[in-house]
């Protein structure tokens, strides 16, 4: 059965992309009497506040929409993705990675290719791996290409790919190549919290059976090394539905981090529910 999710995190109030996105997601489930799933993912203890989750649902309600429940918040869930992280090291695809942030942009910086080089600083020398280790300092582990490449094979690699019905980063569709090495040796599991985005999405979309993984085309790029996760896991592979980014009337994309004007603002300066549907075209 069709079963789509929309996936927010609550790192702020929602907007107009926001209702986008999710009404896209929402329409398509109840176009074919599918299955919509909302999923909160607050990995980052850092950013995500539980006033934002409850603001998100206050917000999705108001636009009209429903979803299956409970409601899966995926800090809720850290021993899940604890234990894919285990999964993939009882099969040695990842390493210990000690650097920091600032370690990480100056060697990329340093690197022949320049700054637009994917992040793969390799594993430690064993007797500094062995160092930190004794020193407590905090690691986070990180997916290797080059193991995770052999591990599958040349033909397995080269095989994989993702279909397409939105439209992806050029216009593509149909069936598409899946290029993790844009991606880099991508972190699964954070110093801080322990799994990660990738991780965590790709588990939970296996685990709730979404069968349409309809998202904005921010999020295109990450497909391709989603689709190596799953395939590493033995997940089954989505089909994509990446639709295109809304913009405001300054014509930039609309984003938390730019303050733009929330569904709340927008609710209290008088904007009815059918306003916006009707604005957003559906
Ligand atoms: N939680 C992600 C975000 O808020 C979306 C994840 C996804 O749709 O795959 O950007």
């Amino acid at each position: 059965m069709f079963a789509t999710r929309f996936a927010p995190s609550p790192t702020g109030r929602l907007h107009k992309g926001h209702a986008f996105s999710a009404l896209t997601a929402w329409t398509a489930a109840r176009d074919v009497g599918g299955r919509f799933i909302l999923r909160i993912e607050d990995i980052d203890p850092t950013r995500c506040k539980p006033e934002f989750e409850a603001a998100i649902l206050e917000d999705l309600a108001w636009l009209g929409l429903d979803w299956e429940t409970p409601v899966r918040r995926q800090s809720d869930h850290l021993a899940d993705y604890a234990a894919v992280v285990e999964a993939l090291n009882a099969h040695g695809l990842l390493y210990r990675c000690f650097r920091t942030r600032k370690e990480i942009l100056d060697a990329i910086g340093d690197a022949p290719h320049g700054p637009a080089e994917a992040v793969r600083p390799g594993p430690h020398a064993p007797e500094d791996e062995a160092r930190l280790l004794a020193e407590s300092r905090p690691y986070a582990w990180r997916l290797s290409l080059d193991r995770a490449r052999e591990a599958l094979g040349e033909q397995a690699w080269n095989a994989l790919s993702f279909v397409e019905e939105g439209e992806g980063a050029d216009g593509e569709s149909d069936l598409i190549r899946a290029k993790p090495e844009t991606a880099g040796d991508v972190v699964l599991a954070r110093k801080d919290a322990g799994t990660a985005y990738h991780l965590a999405v790709t588990h939970d979309d296996a685990l709730q059976g979404v069968t349409h993984v309809v998202r904005g085309l921010d999020l295109f790029e990450a497909t391709h090394i989603q689709r190596l996760i799953q395939t590493l896991m033995g997940w089954p592979a989505p089909t994509y539905r990446h639709h295109r980014l809304l913009t405001g009337p300054d014509g930039r994309r609309y984003a938390k981090r730019d303050q733009s004007v929330t569904l709340a603002e927008l609710r209290a300066g008088g904007l009815t529910p059918e306003a916006l549907r009707t604005e957003l075209g559906f």
